[in-house]
């Protein structure tokens, strides 16, 4: 890559931002802490985004993600406050590009808000949404994801990802791997086993689009953990490991949920930690 990663300024498909509860965003620490940090609406909801990252090398264009998608049925629609106004294809189309100009897709985790849109349903058949595209998966995350248990299985929905299997458009991965020149897949356990971030470096500089590690803006602190994780100890020496280089080399930080600030810099700030947006 010549550049820093462009990526797509909107949000996921059928998505343009939803409405997560508040008390599952944010673990153990208490309302009045991280209500100062993002408002609740009278369901204790909180906004989020739902921002997939576009790579831009000289010969791929390559999604990080897909949002939500057509995934979520009425009920849950309603329950998350899905804003359907805005969606991926806006968003490729704010790029210059359709959903046949994308070559490879990657995922962080299978969570059905982050690969949603992995596939699009034609004639009443699954299909891949990206017609032309290869989809990049962690194997250890499929195999979770394919045998999910009481405490996980709300969050995986087969159909956004079982039928790339079918069509033959997958290519598994294990951990810690080059896909492409300056873009890696790490593992950054916690809020699943196999949860991934993506390392991006051009020239002298790195970027971390670190999905569900660091969702938003007010998750940068060590002990603001989700209530989702399921290995929570992990996040924490997880994150702690990330912000310590993070910090020390001023990465640029992709928030694939904060509402508002897309990408930033964090920095130390006496005890707390603060993020310069760079968008
Ligand atoms: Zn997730």
């Amino acid at each position: 890559m010549r550049a820093l990663p462009r990526h797509v300024v909107d949000h996921a498909d059928a998505t343009r931002l939803e409405r997560g509860d508040g008390g599952a965003m944010f673990g153990v620490v208490p309302k009045p802490l991280w209500e100062r940090r993002a408002p609740a609406d009278e369901r204790n909801r909180i906004t989020l985004g739902l921002r997939p990252l576009l790579v831009r090398t000289p010969d791929e264009r390559i999604l990080i993600d897909a949002g939500v998608g057509g995934a979520l049925g009425p009920k849950d629609a309603d329950i998350y406050g899905v804003d359907q106004t805005e969606h991926l294809d806006h968003a490729l189309a704010a790029a210059g590009l359709t959903a046949s100009d994308i070559d490879l897709v990657v995922a962080t985790h299978l969570h059905f808000d982050h690969v949603g849109g992995f596939t699009t349903r034609v004639d009443g058949a699954i299909r891949p949404r990206f017609p032309r595209a290869r989809y990049v998966i962690n194997r250890h995350e499929w195999q979770d994801a394919t045998h999910p248990h009481e405490r996980n299985h709300a969050s995986y929905f087969a159909d956004t990802f079982v039928p790339l299997l079918e069509a033959g458009v997958v290519d598994f991965t294990d951990h810690d791997v080059e896909i492409r020149p300056g873009i890696h897949l790490e593992r950054a356990s916690g809020h699943t086993m196999h949860h991934q971030l993506v390392r991006l470096t051009s020239e002298d500089r790195t970027a971390l689009y670190v999905a569900d590690l660091m969702p938003t803006t007010a998750h940068v602190d060590e002990a603001w953990i989700m209530g989702y994780d399921l290995y929570p100890m992990d996040t924490l020496a997880t994150k702690k490991r990330v912000l310590a280089q993070a910090i020390a080399g001023e990465y640029v930080i992709f928030f694939e949920h904060d509402p508002a600030i897309e990408a930033g810099v964090i920095r130390q700030d006496g005890r707390r930690k603060r993020v310069d947006p760079v968008v």
